[in-house]
């Protein structure tokens, strides 16, 4: 299988990127970077649409000059492909998956964690992985202990807020942090109200997409998150735009 190789998880957020700045910088063993890009459908990214085309029009272009190759991974399975896809036994059997769960996704599972694994067991063995944790992510650097999992951001001592820094200094910081503090895809459970928004505001046909899997009878669940359905998100954030707008009445 050959030599061990040195490979960067890359979700193109501030950690992974300011990572693969620091492996360049310091003279670090670096292969490649590899990214795994959920998808909402065979066609429609699972990305917020601003962090999509910093990845594809800003960050690759970035690290193929510098000399970092990317990997890209993708399943076939996509985020519409789970909701739509049927209970196949049980009480619930015949019924629509619809919405992943908050704290078990399968979106997660399947079209994240399984392309990852699939491409790890194609490394040679020893492959050395470089995670982008910071220094002051203790709890989760403790958890590297005894595995092939590096943080470079620890040896060089990056807390989070230099790892910002970093890549907004080298123009690799992408535009998501102007609305949020946390990757992940635009239909997430955990997409915190500032998202959602965001979405809702600047991306109404993503929104409309999520309103018509809403609206497929027959699913195992009604909400979107633990709260909420996608439906109720929606006419709070209508009423709040019906409250603000000006009176049109003059
Ligand atoms: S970001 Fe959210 S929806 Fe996407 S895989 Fe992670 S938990 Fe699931």
């Amino acid at each position: 299988m050959g030599a061990p190789k040195f490979i960067a998880s890359c979700s193109f957020g501030k950690d992974s990127l300011a990572t693969i700045l620091l492996a360049k910088e310091h003279g670090e063993p670096l292969d490649e970077a590899v990214y795994c890009e959920v998808m909402f459908d065979s066609n429609i990214s699972g990305e917020v649409p601003e962090h999509r085309d910093f990845i594809y029009g800003r960050a690759i272009p970035a690290l193929e000059r510098m000399g970092v190759r990317v990997v890209v991974l993708r399943s076939q399975q996509t985020y519409v492909g789970l909701f739509t896809g049927r209970i196949t036994r049980g009480p619930k059997k015949g019924m629509v998956r619809s919405f992943p769960l908050c704290g078990k996704c399968a979106v997660q599972r399947d079209c994240k964690v399984r392309p990852i694994e699939r491409y790890r067991k194609t490394l040679p063995a020893g492959t050395v992985q470089y995670v982008g944790i910071a220094q002051d992510e203790q709890e989760r650097l403790l958890r590297l202990e005894g595995s092939k999992q590096v943080s470079l951001l620890d040896k060089y001592n990056f807390t989070e807020q230099d790892a910002w820094e970093f890549c907004r200094k080298a123009g690799l910081l992408s535009p998501v942090y102007a609305f949020t503090d946390r990757g992940g895809c635009w239909f997430c459970p955990n997409a915190k109200r500032e998202e959602l928004r965001h979405l809702y505001d600047h991306h109404p046909d993503l929104w409309a997409r999520m309103l018509e899997l809403q609206a497929i009878p027959g699913k195992v669940t009604e909400k979107f998150n633990r709260t909420q359905r996608f439906s109720d998100i929606d006419e709070a954030f209508r009423l709040e735009d019906s409250e603000t707008a000006p009176d049109q009445a003059a």
